[in-house]
């Protein structure tokens, strides 16, 4: 297997072999850690999306004919040779998105390989319903059946973690699949090429076609047999795409932006809450769509817990990504870093909003031109700022105290968004009620990132449409057909 030492030409993995651009055109790749160009990358056409979507069609529907033990055979033996391959996986994980290596080595591509475990099981269990109209001699079954092709498209964020998520149950559903990673992160999606062809997999099954979202991405949005979008991005590429696909009647799963509350009370599990509250802030450079970038304390613990909060973020390590001591790594790329700065300078210049520390870019001897941000915290008073009320997408949170239950409910809530809350409390009621009006796909009582697999996941409001995860993503990836007899 190619090592991720030297200069990388990425190709298109179309009906099981790698394939130039049709126009020979290429994006720099570049690593974040330094700034330097370590290899290109496919810039797809139109073309080259025709191309792989006539490969899946070519292996639809006899893919969707293999026996559910083939497909989960398969399915397991790429979770395998991930496994096998974790350093390599890892090590390109890590270059291409400036995320520390050791995060990568134990949350992204182990991640990875259990979800197509996952799904190589969740297939065998997948079963539909049948309902006897009793009194009228009829049965109906519900069939369950693979759509077709179906396009999958997803952020830089956690590349394969993310990747593979969306692909893992649409092949285990018998589909055949057009995907575009982030044109930011293409590494490890192009080596999952070469796991898929040891493993077996049918050519064409997998057809992944690398690409600028508004070029290759579009094609895919656009392409009218394609059935299913699969997404998972920013809110206003999700707006987007759901205005192209709507007139072609696309099933459509949107995961999109969030602006998550991490509401403290008084009565926690202190250094429970402040250990996870250090990762909920900024793991993985806190370019996580379920951070919890809004930090709402009980007045009456909010000065002990902002006197012990920084002088926890303060001692994390920004560096760089293959150091094992590093907590913070680079940010994805030029133009998010400055995204992300320009944000915290337009809290400077707000005057409700004081940086309590951070907020500075950071250079690293040897690796002077990479994207290193200081962790940052930001105590607002009003909830109505644009901090609170923008995702940044960041090593950013903002802090500021509460007095009441109805108080942080309604600022909780007061955003576009809706993806995951977190709540700090060991009181019962409390508990109940806040699960209940947490406008929230996820909420966590007591921990964070917690992930169950088998378990909806998505958002609300602004932050998507449609659940994966478990049966709801194999029930998005099938289409429904009821059959009544009558005997
Ligand atoms: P983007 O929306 O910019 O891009 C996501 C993907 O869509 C990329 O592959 C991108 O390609 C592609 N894309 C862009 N434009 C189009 C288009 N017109 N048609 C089709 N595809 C297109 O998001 P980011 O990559 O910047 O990721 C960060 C965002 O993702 C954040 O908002 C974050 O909250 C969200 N996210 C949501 C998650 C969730 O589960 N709810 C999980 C993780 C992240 P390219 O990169 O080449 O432009």
């Amino acid at each position: 297997m190619a090592t991720t030492s030297k200069s990388i030409l990425i190709k298109n993995y179309i009906n099981g072999s790698f394939q130039n651009p049709t126009s020979n055109q290429w994006i720099d790749n570049i690593n974040p850690s330094n700034g330097e160009v370590y290899g290109q990358i496919p810039n797809s056409n139109k073309i080259d999306v025709e191309q792989a979507y006539l490969a899946a069609k070519s292996s639809f529907p006899k893919w969707s004919q293999t026996s559910l033990e083939q497909r989960s055979k398969i399915l397991l033996a790429i979770a395998d040779l991930l496994e096998s391959n974790l350093d390599l996986f890892a090590k390109a994980e890590s270059k291409d998105n400036g995320k520390p290596l050791e995060l990568a080595k134990t949350i992204d591509i182990p991640r990875a390989a259990s979800n197509f475990r996952f799904f190589a099981n969740a297939i065998t269990q997948f079963a539909s319903e049948s309902h006897e109209s009793v009194g009228h001699s009829a049965i109906n079954y519900t069939l369950r059946q693979a759509i077709g092709v179906v396009g999958c498209i997803s952020p830089w964020n956690l590349p394969l973690y993310l990747f593979t998520w969306k692909i893992a149950p649409a092949i285990a559903a018998g589909n055949c699949v057009v995907a575009k990673p982030s044109e930011v992160t293409p590494i490890t999606a192009y080596l999952l090429g070469k796991i898929c062809n040891d493993a077996g997999l049918p050519k064409g099954v997998l057809n992944i076609v690398h690409g600028l979202g508004n070029t290759t991405g579009q094609a895919i949005i656009e392409h009218p047999n394609i059935k299913a979008i699969s997404f998972t991005g920013g809110t206003k590429t999700g707006a987007h795409i759901a205005k192209i696909a709507a007139p072609m009647f696309k099933k459509l799963s949107l995961e999109l932006g969030g602006k998550n509350p991490n509401i403290i009370f008084a009565d926690c599990d202190y250094e429970a809450m402040l250990n996870s509250t250090i990762r909920s802030s900024f793991a993985n450079q806190g370019q996580i769509c379920l951070c919890g970038s809004r930090i709402f304390v009980e007045a009456s613990i909010y000065n002990t817990f902002k006197n012990d909060f920084i002088a926890r973020v303060k001692q994390l390590k920004v560096g760089h990504p293959s150091e094992k001591d590093t907590n913070i790594g680079a940010l994805v790329s030029k133009p998010h870093l400055k995204n992300v700065m320009q944000y915290i300078d337009s809290a400077k210049k707000d005057h409700n909003a004081t940086i309590l520390c951070g907020g500075k870019q950071v250079v690293i001897k040897n690796y002077e031109n990479g994207y290193y941000l200081e962790p940052t915290v930001i105590e607002v008073n009003t909830n109505q700022c644009k901090i609170n009320q923008e995702e940044i997408f960041g090593p950013v949170v903002s802090i500021m105290p509460f007095n009441n239950e109805d108080e942080v409910l309604q600022m909780a809530n007061d955003t576009p968004y809706g993806l995951s809350a977190t709540l700090w409390t060991n009181n019962l009621q409390r508990t109940m009620r806040f699960t209940n009006e947490l406008q929230a796909g996820i909420v966590w009582v007591n921990t964070w990132l917690m992930r169950d697999l088998r378990t909806p996941f998505g958002g609300v409001k602004h932050s998507g449409v449609g659940r994966e995860g478990g049966f709801e993503a194999l029930r998005f990836f099938t289409e429904t057909k009821n059959v009544c007899i009558k005997y």
